[in-house]
Formats: C-alpha cells, sequence, structure tokens
C-alpha cells in the first residue's frame, strides 16, 4: 500500500504535468475531466474489492492550493481554463506575435480579442481560446494613458473598487465619455476641480489616485485579479502546515486531522460504520478528534508530560508546532495500534517516540549531502579542442544479450555523435562494458575525431586499459584489441566517471 504521502506525489505528477501542454492550448472535453478526476479520487482514497472506499472530504477541499490550506491538486477544468486564458491573454496584450497576426487575421481583423464573437467555422484551437475570453474580460481592466479608449461609465478602470467601475451616477455625463475629457490637454494632469463635482468623493479619490505622465502613453489593458484577500487564523495555521520540518506523513495526518477527515470513531459513526463511538482510553466520552487530541484525559496527560512552553497569548512557533503535530500524529498512532490488540502507550512513552522521530527527522535532513556529491557525479565538458566519450552497457540476461550505448559530446556539451545498439552476445556486465568500450573507439574512429577523452564508470575497464600488463581473462582480448585501436588517435586520455554522471548515454543502452 503506498501511504497517503506518496500517493499524493504520484498523483500529481501523473495526471497533473503531464497534460499540462495539451491543456495549454486546447479545451478538454467535460467527459474527459470527469473521467480523469474519478481517476485520482479513486487512486487517492484508494479502492476495497472494486467499490470506493469512502470519501471522508469534499473533493473540492482536495483542490484547494495548498497555500489556502488545502491538498494543492490542480482542478483539473480550472487549470485547463486558466492555461487557456494566458494564451487568450497574450493575443490581447502582445500584439507582436505572429500568433496574433495569424488569429488576428482570420478571427478578429476589425476589432481586439476582448470584443470579438465566436464566429461561424471557428477551428478547435480558436474554440478553445475562445472558451477564456469571459475570463479574460472579467479579470481585466483599462490602465490610463491618454484616455481615449476608456469609457468612463462603461469600462472597468478604477484601480482601487473591487468592480474596478465608476460607481457614481451619469449625472450630466454622456454615457459614451471617454476618460481624456478628464485629462488636461496641455499638462497631461487630472482635471480636479471637474473631477470633484462629477464624481461622488469615493470615485473622485480613486480617480485622482491614478498617477498621469506629462507624456501621453497610450491606454493599455492590463490583468487586474488581486486575491480577494480573505485571512483567518484558522487558514494560516492550515498554510504553515506545509512548510514544517516533519515527515510527510505526519503532514499529511496534520492536515486530515485539521479537516476532522480522521476516521474516529465519531466519524466512522457518522458513516453507519460504527456503532458505538465512546473513547476506549477514558471510556468517558465520545471520541472525536477534538476529545482524542486534547479533552481526553490520557491525552491531557500526555500534554502535561510533554511540558510544552506555551506562553500566556497561545502563541506557537514554528519548532513548537513541529513538536506538537508529531506528538499528535504518536497519540493516534498508539490509539490505531491498540484497535489491533497493542498495550497503549505510557504518556512517557508517547512523547520520546515524538522526540526521537523528530530529531531524526531533522537530523537526516541536516545531513543530505548536497552540492557536494553534486559535483562529484555530475558530467563535465571536456576543454577545447577535445572530445568526451561516454559509455554505458546493458545486460538482459533472458534474450542473452547486450545493449550498448555511446554518446559522443564536445567542449559545449553539444551532442556530436551517439550510437545505441543491441547485440545477441550472451555477456556478463564486465564483458559488456569492454565490449561497449570497444565499440566506443571504433565508432569514435570511424567519424574520424582526434583528441578524445573516452570515460567509463568501470574502474576495472579503466585500470585495464591505462596498463599494458594482462587484463583479467574474460577481457583480455577485446582489451587487446581496443588498446590497439587507441593508437589511432592524435591524443586520448581514459578518465573515471562516477555513475549518475553519464545518464545519457545508460538510457541509450
Ligand atoms: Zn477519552
Amino acid at each position: 500500500m503506498l501511504s497517503k504521502a506518496r500517493k499524493e506525489i504520484l498523483i500529481k505528477t501523473v495526471t497533473q504535468e503531464i497534460p499540462a501542454y495539451t491543456m495549454s492550448v486546447f479545451k478538454l472535453p467535460n467527459t474527459l475531466y470527469d473521467e480523469m478526476t474519478s481517476m485520482v479520487r479513486t487512486f487517492w482514497w484508494g479502492q476495497t474489492n472494486g467499490r470506493n472506499k469512502m470519501a471522508w472530504l469534499l473533493w473540492d477541499k482536495i483542490c484547494i492550493p495548498k497555500k489556502d490550506g488545502g491538498l494543492g491538486f490542480l482542478y483539473l477544468k480550472a487549470f485547463n481554463l486558466a492555461l487557456l486564458t494566458k494564451q487568450g491573454w497574450r493575443l490581447q496584450t502582445n500584439t507582436h506575435s505572429l500568433v496574433y497576426h495569424v488569429l488576428k487575421a482570420r478571427y478578429f481583423p476589425h476589432s481586439d480579442f476582448l470584443h470579438v464573437e465566436l464566429g461561424s467555422k471557428p477551428s478547435f484551437a480558436w474554440q478553445s481560446i475562445m472558451a477564456a475570453q469571459d475570463v479574460v474580460k472579467a479579470g481585466s481592466r483599462w490602465e490610463v494613458g491618454d484616455g481615449s479608449s476608456v469609457q468612463i461609465c462603461l469600462d472597468k478602470w478604477l484601480p482601487t473598487h473591487t468592480t474596478f467601475r465608476v460607481t457614481s451616477p451619469p449625472g450630466t455625463l454622456p454615457t459614451d465619455s471617454r476618460a481624456h475629457t478628464l485629462i488636461d490637454d496641455e499638462t497631461g494632469e487630472w482635471k480636479t476641480d471637474m473631477i470633484q463635482q462629477l464624481f461622488l468623493p469615493v470615485d473622485a479619490d480613486a480617480i485622482l489616485g491614478i498617477p498621469k505622465s506629462r507624456n501621453h502613453t497610450r491606454d493599455r489593458i492590463i490583468w487586474a485579479y488581486t486575491p480577494r484577500g480573505i485571512f483567518t487564523v484558522n487558514s494560516a495555521y492550515k498554510r504553515t502546515i506545509w512548510s514544517l520540518s516533519i515527515l510527510n506523513k505526519i503532514k499529511s495526518f496534520t492536515w486530515r486531522a485539521s479537516r476532522n477527515a480522521l476516521p474516529t470513531k465519531v466519524n466512522l459513526c457518522h458513516r453507519g460504520v460504527l456503532e458505538e463511538a465512546l473513547c476506549e482510553a477514558c471510556g468517558l466520552d465520545e471520541e472525536t478528534g477534538g476529545h482524542l487530541f486534547w479533552d481526553c484525559t490520557k491525552a491531557r496527560e500526555t500534554w502535561t508530560e510533554a511540558g510544552l512552553p506555551i506562553d500566556t497569548q497561545g502563541h506557537v512557533g514554528k519548532e513548537l508546532l513541529e513538536l506538537i503535530v508529531t506528538i499528535a500524529w504518536c497519540v493516534w498512532y498508539t490509539r490505531n495500534k491498540t484497535q489491533y490488540g497493542t498495550t497503549r502507550q505510557s504518556s512517557r512513552e508517547i512523547i520520546l517516540k515524538a522526540r526521537s522521530i523528530l530529531e531524526n527527522y531533522q537530523l537526516a535532513q541536516l545531513q543530505k549531502p548536497q552540492h557536494k556529491e553534486l559535483a562529484d557525479t555530475r558530467w563535465i565538458p571536456p576543454d577545447y579542442p577535445w572530445y568526451k566519450i561516454n559509455t554505458d552497457a546493458a545486460v538482459f540476461s533472458t534474450t542473452k544479450s547486450v545493449g550498448i550505448g555511446v554518446m559522443v559530446r564536445d567542449h559545449e556539451g553539444s551532442v556530436l555523435a551517439a550510437l545505441s545498439k543491441c547485440m545477441p552476445l550472451p555477456l556478463g556486465p564486465l564483458e559488456a562494458e569492454a565490449k561497449a568500450m570497444d565499440e566506443a573507439v571504433s565508432f569514435t574512429k570511424d567519424i574520424g575525431l582526434q583528441d578524445v577523452i573516452f570515460e567509463t564508470d568501470s574502474t576495472t575497464i579503466l585500470g585495464a586499459l591505462s596498463d599494458t600488463s594482462t587484463a583479467l581473462a574474460s577481457i583480455d582480448n577485446i582489451k587487446k584489441g581496443t588498446h590497439c585501436s587507441l593508437q589511432d588517435f592524435r591524443r586520448t586520455q581514459i578518465q573515471h566517471i562516477r555513475r549518475h554522471g553519464y545518464r545519457p548515454a545508460h538510457i541509450l543502452a
């Protein structure tokens, strides 16, 4: 069984990264979204005997971005629309592009993208982009330059309002007046008196708050989208879950706990799985999340034992939060164990376990080798005018054959030539590596290179070729041949590279 945290990663990779290109060009049919969504959902919640496990949460909550406290699975349909909107947005604002000219000539010769209608024979791609027109309309507003394009009463152009529109009654202004009537031709500044007369103070302030330039710039469409800015303590808390330095399974647990999505006894009763919701630890109250982690006498005992330094305002820093959620996970863990007959851990044992999980995890994060390892195994291009040749071999014992990969790159790292072939030879790993090196040498000779570096990850091959004495019997013969061919080049070097450095040759093989 995959853990929830691993499933999360897998789902994202498979369903969301892969179709991104298609979705940025075409609008997928609704049935396809539904199918993909249901596949993801089934996989996330797991399957038992072909029937979906109970969904503890509304699907939409899972699709909320991580920064807002959700699990961050993209809502496929919204994602598709967002990508298409980006295309539409480019059509409105980037009028120098080739695609703009092509599409404009065909679909909107006399207007701009925002005002065009679908037309009679649209292509699929054009229909797809048009699906996003409303979103572009809703998300854009004018930035006033000379004011000649902006309609005062009809367009969205005020930066401060949520509607971006003038709220004052039209008064004496004709409905189609343009914003340039409010701008002084000579100075390029707002006509302050006129604006204060015409508009309600809230609109007048918003207009006068738009900085004007003496240079008469043109009006332009800009993206007006601002986050709704709903902020709650709860969402701030959930936001931090994902930035904590704790095991992924504990993050996942915390997220589920914070959404009341754990299979506590009360939740199981609601689903009709259990009939009795009494807490087994104390036998005094129903087992809700709140009871299990905070109110239960056992829980209180654990928190007292932990002796957490929470200040009187209840402020909790990141490190403390990490310990708290790890303890909570341990409480949940031991609670689950007791369901299968294991003795309940004491508060002291729970705290010790939590501290050691946290410490081990954080130590492991610290000790993760970072740049050193990389530098060691990264492929480095040769100096000009050298060429570097990487080889690799794969042994297919069932078909008694070997795969050989050779890649030739220059000082810029560009691939000059590559060879990949399968040979029906029942070789062992070392013999296959030797064969690959021999093939690489002949191949390089064939394409006429003179200054060459051969890289191998096999120290045995390296030793054999650097030394004229006898090599291991099984490769001695082929080694002699290779050695002989090497004399035909102007300059040669044999180098050792650790395995990860030359992936491409490995893939070819
Ligand atoms: Zn209890």
